[in-house]
């Protein structure tokens, strides 16, 4: 089957009480049994709810997996992850990774003697450098937030296997419309669904896909035993969602290009930073794994001055100066000073995370419209 038929169809069937065509919100804690343990497949909504589990099944047809597990927010899902390792074991991530997973891995697991190792994932030798037989996960992020470097899936892949270490890619800004992380050998997929899979900015969710059975068992076993569940309304949105993911997906990309080619033109612009540019450093790689470059964008301000960047994220009209992405609104943000706050200004300008830097979530509005407000903004 194709993304868009299963973006649509997967995981959600007619309700079998009443025939809806739309999964109905099981706004319900517990189900009532025949007689001790007769039940009918839901015995209470931490563990299971039906709406979550159309879901589930849904997510996971879409990545390619066959099982899913959604959480109460993206961190939540790499809380999951994270708890199928033990004290000592190790784990090698990149070092412009998105914020609040920094902050996870630093300031809540390195206590439990988990140690953490951030390395420039788009040098293989390097990550290689760092394993060992303590290495238990590879954590990627590609494109990585908000410098848009691509790093190469099947190459970590390989590197995950040499030393019994699983991969888990953080698929959050390419979703499975633009790369299917399981089918380059990663075992894990983890998304922030808050992001482009909701698609409407009204919900904060995450979610895993694997096809391991053994890791499926262990991620339901800390989903229920950790209990960070999302509910069935929010279930229900994202359902919703999801069935347009493929339309919106195709204007992102669109809509990222054109904007992407306008900000080169700008005589205030430095760098742009979009993985569709043939310079950039590994289009190769972003062309071999993706089916698209997305809607994401960041770009440097020549001379580097923070308040002309300050400036310009206040006098855009038209794109909303907020955190988050992936909705079908523009979004535009200051790493340095918001997502990206919570680490220390040595550690994020050596990835490229400098006072200057703004990045641009391209929405689906019309690409003119947009273009005229960052015309206008930059002047
Ligand atoms: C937003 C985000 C997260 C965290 O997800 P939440 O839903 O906000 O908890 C993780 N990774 C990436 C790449 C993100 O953009």
């Amino acid at each position: 089957m194709k993304f868009g038929t299963k973006a649509i169809h997967a995981g959600v069937q007619p309700d079998p009480a009443t025939g809806a065509i739309m999964t109905p919100i099981y706004q319900t804690s517990t189900y009532v049994q025949d007689g001790v343990g007769n039940h009918k497949g839901y015995e209470y909504s931490r563990t299971q709810n039906p709406t979550r589990h159309a879901l589930e099944k849904n997510i996971a047809a879409i990545e390619n997996g066959k099982y899913g597990a959604c959480f109460g927010s993206g961190l939540a899902a790499i809380d999951c992850v994270i708890k199928m390792l033990n004290p000592g074991d190790e784990v090698i991530s990149t070092n412009d990774l998105y914020g609040g997973s920094y902050r996870i891995f630093k300031t809540i697991f390195e206590k439990y003697g988990i140690v953490f190792h951030f390395v420039d994932m788009q040098n293989t030798t390097e990550v290689e450098r760092l394993t060992n037989e303590k290495t238990k996960i590879i954590w990627v992020e590609t494109p990585t937030n908000p410098m848009m470097n691509i790093i190469d899936i099947a190459a970590m892949s390989l590197i995950a296997k040499k030393v019994g270490a699983l991969l888990c890619v953080d698929n959050t800004f390419a979703t499975p419309y633009l790369q299917t992380p399981l089918d380059l050998g990663a075992d894990i997929v983890m998304h922030s669904v808050t992001k482009y899979l909701g698609g409407h900015s009204d919900v904060v969710m995450g979610a895993l896909v694997t096809s391991d059975e053994k890791i499926a068992n262990e991620m339901y076993r800390i989903q229920n035993s950790s209990g960070a569940v999302t509910g069935p309304m929010d279930s229900f949105l994202v359902l919703r969602g999801i069935k347009t993911l493929h339309l919106r997906m195709q204007r992102h990309c669109e809509n990222g290009e054109k904007i992407a080619r306008f900000l080169k033109t700008s005589a205030k612009i430095d760098k742009v930073y979009w993985p569709g540019f043939e310079s950039h450093p590994n289009h190769l790689v972003a062309k071999e794994q993706m089916r698209g470059f997305g809607g994401m964008i960041s770009f440097t301000l020549l001379g580097n001055n923070l308040d002309e960047a300050l400036e310009i994220v206040k006098k855009v009209k038209l794109f909303a100066l907020a955190e988050s992405l992936g909705g079908v609104e523009s979004l535009i943000g200051h790493p340095a000073t918001m997502t990206h706050a919570s680490i220390p200004k040595d550690v994020r300008e050596k990835s490229g995370v400098v006072d200057s830097l703004i990045r641009l979530s391209v929405g689906v509005e019309d690409a003119e419209d947009l273009i005229e407000d960052l015309q206008q903004a930059l002047a």
